[in-house]
């Protein structure tokens, strides 16, 4: 082995925890706890460049940031240096850098809440107006699970109250059962005109609830903000058919690690891992076969334990967040010669501002006027001076 490269050697050290499952090699995985492994299966070099295709820059991959890619790559993959090539990926990722500006943007309100079990309480909030689509959609109604993080967006003409007590009804209550919470941001009128019309589909004259709250703590909003930005890149330029691009979105989502509960959607429900388009691509070793009740039994377990992980993970995570948030809440400072994005929100004429992105870049800074004022300039155009808000860093990793 002595005259072997690093990376062989690497892969030599590994020998015991390599396996062959049908001439193809895995790495056995085992989690920290040594409660369960999986097989990550040993990609070549060669083809890695495939690997991150897929699973980031897909439709089914979605474009996510470094942390949700890299889990979706370890669930399922295994070679040297993989963190690093998912870094890079991300990071020089043209098409989803110009938009990651906006997250660091946007503040919601941090609010801590006891979240109990899956759909007890859920969150809803209607998108748009966006430009009507050949199918006569204007409207994205999304609703979220305050446990799960679960994902639904029903695609609505109108955004009466009517038509989501409907939707509500249909997609949402006929598979999940009836939420004990519902909370919304839009208005008081509005949530209780949707409330009244479910409980007449529904036929409940009279209830002791009432599951009106006003208020949520920025779920919702985060998940419409990346709806928009994945709409926007996945979009055909006349913009008529993003109703179309919203499942595969969902997919997206539901199958990548959220940072709240640590565990990805589809995980936090099913108790296992979704089968992405990825793996019928690479192959995947099949699920050990059970049978009913013994799947049932190990299901159980599972889920017991992924729920009291992600309690736990619920609890780091308020605190994490808000060191993060108050850190992010002082003025961004660039050095002369940083590279950055720049905010130019022009319109494009005859299409929706939502649908846009607006960052240019990259801008070089040439030389910083006061705490707030920079000249910046991408050559070969002339020098701009602009303020600090309408710039971010432009190697800044995109969560
Ligand atoms: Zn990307």
């Amino acid at each position: 082995m002595a005259s072997y490269g690093p990376v062989t050697k690497k892969y030599w050290a590994l020998w015991d925890s390599l396996k062959l499952h049908n001439g193809v090699l895995y790495r056995k995985w085992e989690s920290d706890d040594g409660r369960s492994f999986r097989l990550q299966l040993v990609v070549p070099r060669s083809r890695v460049e495939n690997v991150l295709e897929e699973l980031h820059s897909s439709p089914s991959g979605g474009h996510f940031g470094v942390m949700k890619t890299t889990h979706k790559v370890r669930e399922r993959f295994y070679w040297d240096k993989l963190k690093s090539d998912v870094d890079k990926w991300c990071r020089t990722c043209s098409t989803c850098t110009a938009r990651k500006g906006p997250n660091t943007r946007t503040r919601g309100r941090l609010q801590r809440y006891n979240v109990g079990a899956p759909f007890e309480r859920i969150a809803i909030d209607v998108l748009g107006p966006l430009p009507q689509t050949t199918n006569g959609n204007k409207y994205i109604l999304v609703v979220m699970d305050y446990f799960t993080k679960w994902p639904e967006a029903y695609v609505i003409p109108n955004q009466e109250a009517t038509t989501v007590a409907e939707a509500l009804l249909q997609d949402w209550i006929c598979r999940f059962g009836v939420p004990l919470l519902l909370h919304s941001d839009q208005g008081t009128n509005f949530t209780s005109a949707v409330f009244t019309g479910l409980m007449d589909l529904l036929g409940v004259t009279k209830t002791r609830t009432t599951p009106l709250h006003p208020q949520s703590d920025g779920m919702v909003e985060r998940l419409n903000r990346t709806i928009l930005n994945h709409l926007s890149l996945f979009t055909h330029r006349n913009q008529n058919d993003w109703d179309q691009k919203l499942p595969l979105f969902l997919l997206a989502y539901r199958s990548a690690v959220h940072e709240t509960t640590g565990l990805s959607p589809f995980q936090m429900l099913m108790g296992r891992e979704l089968r992405l388009p990825c793996d019928l691509l690479f192959g995947r070793p099949p699920d050990d076969p059970s049978s009913p009740v013994e799947y049932l039994e190990d299901l159980k377990a599972r889920l017991e334990y992924v729920h009291l992980f992600a309690r736990e993970r619920f609890d780091i995570n308020t605190s994490r967040m808000k060191t993060r948030y108050d850190a992010k809440s002082h003025e961004p400072a660039f050095k002369i010669g940083d590279k950055v994005w720049f905010w130019n929100p022009k319109r494009r004429k005859g299409l929706s501002p939502k649908l846009q992105t607006f960052w240019e870049g990259p801008y070089t800074v040439v030389k910083q006027l006061n705490d707030v004022v920079y000249r910046i300039q991408k050559k070969p155009c002339k020098p701009k001076v602009v303020h600090c808000d309408k710039l971010a860093p432009y190697n800044s990793a995109h969560e």
